[in-house]
C-alpha cells in the first residue's frame, strides 16, 4: 500500500522541527550550545548537555531541581553571573571574536568587490 505522501511530509516536517532557545531558560540554569539551529541545553551548573528535545521549561527545571535543589531558589542573575564565570574560564570569548572578525572581513571583501 502507497503511503498517503502528504503524510509522509508531515512525517518529515515533524522530524526537521528543532526548539529554540529562549532567553527565559536561563532563570532554570540553562545556557545552550552547539548548533544555533538546533541548540542543546546546556547546565550552567554541571555542564550536562541534554538533547534538543529537552528544550523545555518542564525537562530543565526537572534537572535544575533533581540535580542541583540548592540552586533551585537562584534567581536568574546568580546564574547569568555563573555563565560568565564559564565563559571566561573556557575562553569561549576568543573564539567567538574570531569567527565574528572572519565574518567581518568576508563582508567587507564582498562589498569592495561590488564597488
Ligand atoms: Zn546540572
Amino acid at each position: 500500500m502507497m503511503k498517503n505522501p502528504a503524510q509522509v511530509l508531515q512525517k518529515n516536517l515533524k522530524k526537521v522541527v528543532k526548539r529554540k532557545y529562549d532567553e527565559d531558560y536561563i532563570k532554570y540554569g540553562f545556557s545552550w550550545c552547539g548548533d544555533e539551529t538546533a541548540p542543546r541545553p546546556q547546565c550552567i551548573i554541571c555542564g550536562d548537555q541534554l538533547s534538543n528535545e529537552s528544550m523545555v521549561p518542564s525537562k530543565l527545571k526537572r534537572h535544575l531541581y533533581s540535580s542541583h535543589p540548592s540552586c533551585a531558589n537562584k534567581d536568574k542573575h546568580y546564574f547569568k553571573r555563573c555563565l560568565e564565570q564559564n565563559k571566561k574560564q573556557k575562553k569561549f570569548m576568543k573564539s567567538a571574536v574570531t569567527i565574528s572578525e572572519k565574518a567581518l572581513e568576508a563582508n567587507t571583501s564582498i562589498n569592495n568587490y561590488r564597488v
